[in-house]
């Protein structure tokens, strides 16, 4: 599929345009380029499983690996000087969904990192 078919337009622009250019547009970016590559036939299926089951699909993996990688690992909640979880930080940090209406083609935008507290703070509104 065509990157620039698949590019979200507004991001697209102002990397082309060199407007607002910042670390945030340089994420929104590499992560729609590497990332939402799901055709849509997959999207369906993506979107018929329980969500128990879709965490355990190779798109979540890529999808949470991203999140870990962009975001160094760190929950977007806890103070910088404390976002270090020791041999546990696989379990102790978690992909959260801003909203669900995305689900099987997440933008960056559409997540955060949370440490195992702020994401059951998150849920528990
Ligand atoms: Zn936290
Ligand atoms: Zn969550």
């Amino acid at each position: 599929m065509d990157i620039n078919v698949r590019a979200d337009r507004k991001i697209r622009n102002r990397f082309e345009q060199g407007q607002g250019w910042n670390i945030d547009v340089a994420k929104a970016l590499w992560f729609e380029l590497n990332i939402n590559q799901n055709s849509s036939s997959s999207l369906t299926e993506l979107r018929a499983l329980p969500y128990s089951e879709y965490l355990k699909t190779s798109h979540w993996k890529k999808v949470r690996a991203a999140m870990l990688l962009i975001e160094q690992a760190r929950c977007s909640a806890c103070p910088t000087d404390d976002s270090f979880y020791g041999d546990d930080w696989e379990t102790e940090i978690h992909v959260h969904h801003l909203h669900y209406r995305n689900l099987g083609c997440e933008k960056f935008e559409d997540l955060k990192l949370l440490c195992r507290k702020h994401h059951e703070e998150e849920h528990h509104h």
